[in-house]
């Protein structure tokens, strides 16, 4: 399931800055010097990551106006945390700038930290009370989190940047600054994607392998081909990208059953050379699947590896978006294209660019089509509902939310405002034929919705609101809420266990665990000996595996689950 999560988006810097950009003769290597800009251990009701450095798929939307500036990508690193959280300095030095000419409103500061490196602490709620010529300690406390959009519901965090001491250069804070940086990407505002150039798609998938930004340079990611597509902006696709009838994707849906895997060492790793991210599993749990070109002779298409039988990637499917069980592939254009897989029949549907969320029985499809003006948490999506050869319906207008997925085959589930001014968002059930809806929960705002394989549950956190409304919950369809003791990165595993690794930094290895709603208990179960890299791991539909990108060697490992 995928849930339309409000991207918090830096202001681009607007003002000239003449300097010539040091060389690198004259700036401190990246060997964690510094430390993180907000205290304390990361919650619910502190702080989380947010977006990354880096060529993230919301900045790649923007790269030809708001992040135009820093060559089109995200070029400081987001923090999630309420308005007038303390902001700390990552690191010793001199006050340069109070407000000055950097963007990143309404307030800014810069550090310049006597190394060739300068941070700039952006959108802070005020005026910071230090003045230029100061010296700040690391640690010591410089200003408070504030709202890019001004309003602290819309879009509270702090950008966080590393530029060179002649604003001209920008690096990714993440090797510069001594944190679990993979325990860190468990948990945030939303997906944690990069956008993909399909000529060269393994490069810059990682969140510590992302390129320096210069001022005011050429594009770094103006993509011939690229992927995902963005929404409203894809021409009209007539056929799916490569040779469909030379692949072995239809294979994987006749399958009777998924390979013997007795005495494969546990956890293993299935593909070599770091080559992949996203992997998602195929329907009979046999196969991991992802977007991979190994060669450059080789097409960009959907690679698998068979996991029972460990062999190198086969192109199994041409690159698309595809329903759960693999019936139907989807390629967002204008309109969107649409092909059965079984038979090759093709369907062309108004989607406006959009993906879209597959019903359980495939007979209809939904979509979200959300505005690109105004504060998130007051944009207007309108969520639509169609049958493959139908009319595109709209079904109703949301506001900070949307469509989160399906919950049986005349429920939707849905996030969002009914008014724009309303102060909190609702979990809600709108029920296609009556037409009617129930308010399951509300809250500031649901992060991580997750609804059960049966669509009789749904998980998901609450942070930065009221502590009382902050931490991890279940509800049920019919409105029974429960608060779980404890706070991590979760998947469902079948229709009442939930696997999960828990969000403790420093440990050396991620663990996983899985609670159980029947017992409303939780027992450990795994190691898995390295940790995950940026939240990629994803449980197989029998339940019984896990595919995870290792930090030891960014390979694709899979962990068979007690
Ligand atoms: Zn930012």
């Amino acid at each position: 399931m995928r849930w339309a999560v409000p991207v918090f988006l830096a202001w681009g810097t607007t003002l000239a800055h003449d300097a010539a950009p040091l060389p690198d003769s004259q700036i401190a290597r990246p060997a964690g010097q510094f430390g993180l800009p907000l205290q304390g251990p990361p919650g619910p009701s502190t702080w989380l990551l947010g977006q990354l450095y880096g060529n993230t798929t919301g900045a790649y939307r923007q790269r030809n106006t708001g992040y135009r500036a820093g060559q089109g990508i995200h070029f400081g690193l987001d923090f999630l945390a309420r308005c007038g959280t303390p902001v700390v300095a990552i690191g010793d030095g001199v006050v340069t700038d109070v407000d000055g000419p950097h963007g990143s409103p309404p307030h800014n500061l810069v550090i310049d930290h006597g190394n060739g490196l300068s941070s700039l602490y952006g959108h802070l709620l005020e005026r910071s009370p230090l003045r230029p010529g100061s010296r700040v300690k690391r640690g010591q406390v410089v200003g408070k989190v504030g709202d890019s959009q001004f309003s602290c519901t819309a879009a509270p965090h702090l950008h966080l940047e590393i530029r060179d001491s002649s604003h001209q250069r920008f690096f990714n804070p993440i090797p510069y600054i001594a944190a679990d940086w993979d325990s860190l990407s468990l948990v945030g505002g939303f997906s944690r994607t990069f956008q993909r150039d399909l000529d060269n798609p393994h490069r810059w998938q990682y969140p510590d392998r992302q390129p320096q930004a210069r001022r005011g340079g050429p594009l770094l990611n103006n993509y011939a081909r690229t992927w995902p597509p963005v929404p409203g902006t894809n021409a009209q696709p007539r056929t799916l990208p490569g040779n469909f009838a030379g692949l072995s994707g239809p294979a994987l849906l006749s399958r009777a059953s998924r390979s013997e895997t007795q005495n494969l060492p546990n956890p293993r790793p299935i593909t070599s050379g770091g080559c992949c991210v996203n992997p998602i599993w195929s329907p009979d749990s046999s196969t991991v699947l992802f977007l991979d070109k190994p060669s450059p002779q080789s097409p960009a298409a959907i690679y698998g590896v068979l996991v029972g039988q460990p062999t190198l990637p086969r192109a199994m499917l041409p690159l698309a978006h595809y329903a759960p069980n693999l019936a139907y592939a989807i390629v967002p254009g204008m309109p969107s294209l649409i092909q059965r897989i079984s038979d090759g029949q093709r369907f062309f549907l108004n989607t406006q660019g959009n993906n879209v969320f597959w019903s359980p029985t495939n007979e209809r499809v939904a979509w979200n089509t959300t505005s690109t003006q105004g504060n998130f948490d007051q944009r207007s999506t309108q969520v639509w509902v169609a049958r493959l050869e139908g009319a595109p319906q709209e079904i109703t207008t949301l506001y900070g939310g949307g469509l989160v997925g399906w919950l049986d085959e005349e429920t939707l589930l849905l996030t969002g405002k009914r008014t724009p001014t309303d102060a909190l968002r609702n979990l809600e059930t709108l029920h296609l034929r009556s037409g009617e809806r129930r308010i399951l929960t509300s809250a500031s705002g649901m992060r991580s919705i997750l609804p059960s394989p049966d669509g009789r549950w749904i998980v998901y956190y609450v942070a930065f609101d009221r502590p009382e409304r902050n931490g991890l919950f279940v509800v049920s369809r019919e409105g029974e809420k429960r608060r779980l003791d404890w706070f991590g990165s979760y998947r469902w595993r079948d229709a009442r266990r939930l696997v999960y690794i828990p969000l403790v930094l420093d440990e050396p290895n991620h663990r996983l665990y899985e609670y159980d709603l029947r017992s409303n208990a939780s027992r450990r179960l795994a190691d898995l000996g390295a940790k995950v890299v940026g939240d990629q791991w994803q449980i197989s539909p029998d339940g019984q595996r896990v595919v995870f990108v290792s930090s030891r060697d960014r390979n694709l490992w899979v962990l068979e689950l007690p």
